[in-house]
């Protein structure tokens, strides 16, 4: 079983093999907000497996990295980018928008609970999504 430092190195590892598979996914655009000319990182989605894996990653800028691990600085007009996100072709794309517009309706954002009212997520997906905040 690899711990520590060791297994940090390891998940690293693995992740940067992805972002070639990631850049190739998101033609280099944030698959959140599709700001291009940035750069852009893996974000594995909670609740992470023992192994990073290509369906359970995005690849975003660090714009949207810092609202998601840091909620309260979250910008609601940021994320209106997420009118689109939500009906991407990519599954993590569409649970990470719908857990983001859940935060933001929560905080009393009308326009994201509108969005999520209109919003069909595959039953599965939409499991996936309900599994962590
Ligand atoms: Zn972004």
């Amino acid at each position: 079983m690899s711990t520590g430092f060791q297994g940090k190195f390891h998940r690293q590892n693995i992740l940067s093999r992805l972002a070639k598979d990631l850049v190739r996914r998101s033609r280099s655009h944030c698959e959140l907000c599709d700001h291009n000319g940035v750069k852009l990182e893996p974000f594995e989605i909670p609740p992470i497996e023992e192994e990073p894996y290509l369906d359970g990653c995005l690849f975003i800028c660090d714009g949207c990295r810092k609202q998601i691990v840091e909620p309260k600085k979250m910008i609601p007009t940021h994320w209106r980018c997420l009118n689109n996100a939500l009906y991407s072709e990519v599954p993590a794309v569409q649970v990470m928008s719908f857990r983001i517009l859940k935060r933001l309706a929560g905080s009393g954002e009308r326009w994201a609970e509108e969005l999520l009212e209109h919003a069909y997520l595959d039953p599965e997906l939409e499991a996936w999504a309900n599994e962590a905040e």
